[in-house]
């Protein structure tokens, strides 16, 4: 690579939002590196994902939606442990086909890796750490590290898409950061009743509990706090299966069977800014929510279709110059400050035993629940953004 004006794009992080980034900026022409530092973009993580309509509709249009191993949701059941106050959203009510679509990490990965290969324009180098990103005025510079040899290079935009690790701090500074006291248990579940198509989200006080519709069992992600949750870790199945029964109750059946229990930490940690000079962070690098609304991935992929419309469309400004980055900032930061501030009053709201605000959410729920309008606006929201 050269410094010149066809310096490609580089990417920084080949998790779904880079690779997502990456396949649209190639599909539309643009020479595009991305630079993972996994041995392959292929992952092998634990995590469940719903993804909304929003999210599918750019997946499948950068032919990245993976065929099998996706659950539709239609409908989504919200409840609080031993308090008033339920509602239910449904597809049907919002005039969608699914509500969203549950997927594994590892077959949304598995897709991408396939795509990438035969797409022009694009090359991929795994096994690369990329150790600097230098911004500056005419180009930014990326270092990074590849079989044992130090590689750099120019390029008129570096996209970072680390997921927020220690390079996104080293070129942005740090971000603004809140522990949640809660860390995400995750794990397969099955019931005595086939999952079918219907998510739950129980609010306890403690945390919340959603289960999710994958194939013919759940994934549930249960929050609460980190020794509790290295004690859940530990218990032996029967154990496990009796307390999650106790926590959930029994409105998705009876608890037979539980897998591949792990955990995550969970913070809120938001860049107070986005762009230095020809560099932007989007995804978790830009943004790393709480799992409690699942609007993670969405958001970073709002974040990815954005930035591929401004730089292929945008005519009226060079690819990385301030202008247009400025530009993106405008173009997401309602989305990113609303849905920041609804995920994160989410945790606040619905985790403590406050009796003030267990009435107040209790009735909020059963406000949602009286009215279908209010509920048809919440899953637009959750859909396609703010
Ligand atoms: C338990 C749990 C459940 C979740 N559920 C949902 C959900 O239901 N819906 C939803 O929308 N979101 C959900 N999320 C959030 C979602 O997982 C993240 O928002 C999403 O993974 C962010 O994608 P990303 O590509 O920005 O970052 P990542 O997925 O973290 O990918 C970053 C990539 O960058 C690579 N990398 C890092 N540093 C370097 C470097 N120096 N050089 C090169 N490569 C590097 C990494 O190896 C990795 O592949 C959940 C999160 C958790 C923890």
């Amino acid at each position: 690579m050269d410094d010149t004006n066809q310096a490609p794009i580089i990417v920084i992080g080949g998790g779904p939002v880079g690779a997502a980034t990456a396949l649209g900026l190639a599909r539309q022409g643009l020479q595009v590196h991305l630079l993972e530092s996994r041995p392959t973009l292929r992952a092998d993580d634990r995590r469940t994902l719903a993804l909304a309509a929003g999210s599918q509709h750019l997946l499948a249009q950068l032919g990245a939606w993976p065929s099998v191993a996706v659950t539709p949701i239609h409908d989504i059941h919200i409840s609080q442990r031993h308090r008033f106050g339920q509602t239910v959203l449904t597809a049907q009510e919002a005039g969608m086909p699914a509500l969203g679509h549950v997927l594994r990490y590892n077959t949304l990965m598995e897709k991408f890796s396939e795509v990438v290969q035969e797409t022009p324009g694009l090359c991929v180098e795994t096994g690369a750490e990329v150790t600097a990103v230098i911004p500056g005025n005419a180009r930014a510079e990326v270092v990074w590290q590849c079989q044992g040899q130090e590689r750099r290079a120019k390029t008129p935009l570096a996209i970072l898409a680390d997921g927020g690790r220690a390079l996104t701090a080293q070129v942005f500074g740090a971000a603004r950061e809140k522990p949640y006291a809660q860390v995400a248990l995750v794990a397969q579940v099955e019931t005595d009743q086939v999952a079918g198509n219907l998510a739950y989200e129980r609010f306890t006080s403690e945390g919340p509990i959603a289960l999710l519709p994958l194939g013919q069992s759940y994934t549930v992600v249960w929050t609460g706090t980190k020794d509790r949750v290295e004690a859940r870790l530990l218990w032996s199945e029967a154990e496990f299966l009796e307390r999650l029964q106790e926590a959930f109750g029994r409105r998705a059946g009876r608890f037979l069977r539980v897998a591949g229990r792990s955990w995550f930490p969970l913070a809120l940690k938001v860049l107070p800014s986005v762009i230095r000079p020809h560099c932007v962070a989007i995804g978790n690098a830009a943004q790393t929510m709480h799992p409690v609304a699942g609007q993670g991935l969405n958001m970073g992929l709002r974040d990815a279709a954005q930035l591929i419309q401004l730089v292929t469309r945008d005519s009226s400004a060079d690819v990385g110059s301030g202008a247009q980055l400025q530009r993106f900032v405008a173009l997401r930061q309602r989305d990113r400050r609303w849905g920041i501030a609804f995920t994160h009053s989410l945790v606040g709201v619905f985790s403590n035993d406050w009796p003030v605000v267990t009435q107040g959410r209790g009735w909020a729920l059963a406000a949602l629940n009286g009215l279908p309008g209010m509920r048809r606006a919440l899953t637009r929201v959750m859909s396609f953004g703010f």
